[in-house]
């Protein structure tokens, strides 16, 4: 088996959305949760490898020395080209860390050219005349303009890139793009003959990635959101089939763990106790004031596992958030929940919960480490974005866990999700 497309993804949900998209497109896709240890590459058994960094808004310095550990990870796995995987609204400041790391990447891949597109269509990311559209709007004009870390206040993606790099920055247009393979092949040949090293690539629909995908064949190096994995699998023969998600049958108790506190993840949570399924609820002020309130939730999962899903969740509404907030401090009460989250899953899996489902993109990287996992090899999508993994605990034997960040999934989500691994079980 040979790892064709090797990608380095900048946020771990992020390379998750990534992984799904090549999953949709075809390929069997292994994520991996940070840089493997050298020498390991030859292991892998995947079509596409995703490596989850944390490195979107780490000084340039660390993404760039993160990236170039998983480029050569990915090379000893003989990936045959490269994907730098960034956010579909473009989150970087004129400090990087898109630009730094894509001229990382192209120094130590020998190569004098690339494109830049975060245009996801299906998520209402274009790109026109390299300015980069959410939804309805312009970037600039949308909520990313006011984001903490890394606010966009510029949505012509030309001069964002610019600002963040030292080589000349280009544009192939949408009547390039409309024009097909052949005219976006030529342009690049062209930009490229006139000393630009990158160039934004707009995108509208997915035939215009699709197109895109075909004339990017040859480049050992391409960056873009997660969009452009749906133009580049068929470079290699792969055709959307229900085969690429297969993941080895599921066993073992059901539950559920939620960290989650947005909207989407409240309207699940509200839907799973409406059914009447058994439910343990998170007081993060019982954890602060010394309660084993995690030796509880289990001691309760327990005595309910063998009827089917239990849930565990912390998640209240806005307004209770911020009461318990206000009495512990934010980053307080996240991280008392989270490491109480994560020893919760802990117990879960030694009492034998083998299909778990983790709300919370916070909540999820607690639990993946807590559990030891390195890797996840992705399975068929739930919800859009987000899939079914399966991985290998340390012992061995394997998880079924699906990683939800908040606002995701529909309100039957807690539920749907274990229908779905039942039906593709019996498929
Ligand atoms: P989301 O993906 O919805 O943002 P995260 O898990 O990333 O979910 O973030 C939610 C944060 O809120 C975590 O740090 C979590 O520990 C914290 N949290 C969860 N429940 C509560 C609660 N009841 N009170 C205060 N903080 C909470």
């Amino acid at each position: 088996m040979t790892v064709r497309l090797g990608c380095i993804a900048d946020d771990f949900t992020g390379a998750t959305d990534l992984a799904n998209n090549l999953v949709r497109a075809g390929m069997r896709v292994v994520q991996l949760i940070d840089v493997p240890p050298a020498g390991s590459g030859h292991d892998v058994d995947a079509d596409a490898v995703v490596i989850a960094l944390k490195s979107r808004t780490v000084p340039a310095a660390e993404a760039v020395d993160a990236s170039l550990r998983a480029l050569a990870w990915l090379r000893s796995a003989g990936a045959e080209q490269i994907y730098f995987k960034y956010c579909s609204t473009f989150d970087s400041t004129p400090a990087g860390n898109i630009g730094p790391v894509t001229e990382a990447l192209m120094d130590a891949l020998g190569t004098d050219f690339t494109v830049a597109t975060p245009a996801f269509p299906d998520n209402g990311r274009t790109v026109f005349k390299g300015h980069l559209f959410v939804g309805d709007v312009l970037l600039a004009a949308s909520g990313m303009r006011n984001h903490p870390l890394t606010p966009m206040t510029d949505s012509n993606l030309v001069s964002v890139l610019a600002a963040q790099t030292t080589r000349p920055v280009g544009l192939v247009d949408h009547a390039v793009v409309a024009g097909g393979t052949e005219a976006i092949r030529s342009r690049i040949a062209e930009l490229r003959a006139n000393g630009v090293a990158t160039a934004i690539v707009d995108a509208v629909s997915n035939d215009d990635l699709v197109r895109m995908g075909a004339a990017l064949q040859d480049m050992p190096l391409v960056t873009a959101g997660s969009g452009l994995a749906i133009g580049l699998p068929a470079n290699w023969g792969f055709r959307p089939s229900p085969a690429a998600a297969r993941l080895p049958n599921p066993a073992g108790h059901r539950a559920v763990v939620s960290g989650s506190v947005s909207e989407a993840t409240n309207g699940q949570v509200e839907e799973f106790l409406k059914s009447g399924r058994p439910a343990f609820s998170v007081d993060p002020l019982r954890i602060a004031a010394g309660e084993d309130v995690a030796g509880q939730a289990l001691a309760f999962a327990e005595a309910h596992l063998a009827d089917g899903p239990v849930l565990v969740y912390s998640t209240e509404t806005p307004d209770s958030v911020r009461a318990v907030q206000g009495r512990l401090g934010a980053a307080e009460a996240g991280e008392l929940v989270e490491r109480t989250l994560a020893r919760v899953a802990q117990g879960l899996v030694e009492r034998g919960v083998r299909r778990l489902v983790v709300a919370g993109g916070e909540t999820s990287g607690a639990v993946v480490q807590a559990l030891g996992l390195t890797g996840l090899r992705i399975g068929p999508q739930i919800d859009p974005g987000v899939p079914w993994c399966a991985a290998a605990l340390p012992d061995g034997e394997t998880l079924h866990i699906t990683l939800k960040s908040g606002n995701f999934g529909g309100p039957g989500f807690f539920t749907d999700a274990f229908a779905l691994l039942e039906s593709e079980e019996a498929a």
